[in-house]
């Protein structure tokens, strides 16, 4: 789960980057309209948190050029600017939802679940996969009649694999789904969530196997 986090005040920027990256979102922070609008032009985000007030392009600028560009993405407005005719104005264009500061941290990841639910609902995806049903939008894994909850990585890297079960995937494919601009380490990151869910999926009648120099796939257990 990839979340664009625009936020000029630097203190919340890194407050809130950490403790999306403890919950296991993969997080680009940038600090200016200009930055945000950029960034949206060139990586895909599963959400995106939006500061109003930024320097170089003000937020609300950068929410419009994307809803002009006819992109859908949840967008959820984090922002002091509390008058309701600022709300309205948020929504009218187009953001998902708004929360105003300061906010409890706990509610803005309740709010974040929220509107990824609705975007996943309207074209809600069940993936299967031998004994595997996976829920795209929640993560939530059922294998055979048990229920297991996946972080939001280990759903994005089993999303992938299921929807190329049987086929390898190719490890930097994954790589771009579990990691930010900083991280130096992608690499081990997408090794430390496969073991994570092999670790989740042992009991089930299908493995994720390991290609050297390539990739992984996930194959029924033979
Ligand atoms: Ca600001």
């Amino acid at each position: 789960m990839r979340v664009l986090l625009a936020e000029d005040d630097e203190y919340l920027l890194s407050a809130l980057t950490h403790a999306l990256k403890h919950k296991d979102y993969t997080v680009d922070g940038v600090r200016s309209g200009t930055e945000a609008n950029a960034a949206l032009l060139s990586a895909p985000y599963d959400l995106v948190l939006l500061d109003l007030g930024l320097p170089g392009m003000d937020g609300t600028n950068v929410l419009s050029e994307l809803r002009k560009r006819g992109e859908d993405m949840p967008v959820i407005v984090i922002t002091a600017r509390d008058r309701v005719e600022d709300r309205i104005h948020g929504l009218d264009i187009g953001a998902n939802d708004y929360l105003v500061k300061p906010f409890d941290f706990r509610e803005l990841e309740a709010r974040m679940r929220a509107v990824l639910r609705k975007s996943h609902w309207r074209n809600q995806l069940e993936l299967e996969f031998g004994s595997l049903k996976l829920n795209t939008n929640s993560g939530r894994l059922c294998m055979s009649d048990q229920e297991l909850d996946l972080t939001p990585k280990e759903s994005c890297i089993l999303h992938a694999l299921m929807s190329k079960a049987g086929q390898v995937v190719n490890k930097r494919l994954l790589v771009e789904q579990v990691s930010d601009w900083k991280d130096e380490s992608s690499e081990n990151a997408v090794e430390i969530v496969i073991h994570r869910l092999r670790k989740k999926l042992e009991a089930a009648d299908v493995s994720i196997n390991t290609v050297r120099g390539f990739g992984y796939v996930l194959e029924e257990k033979k």
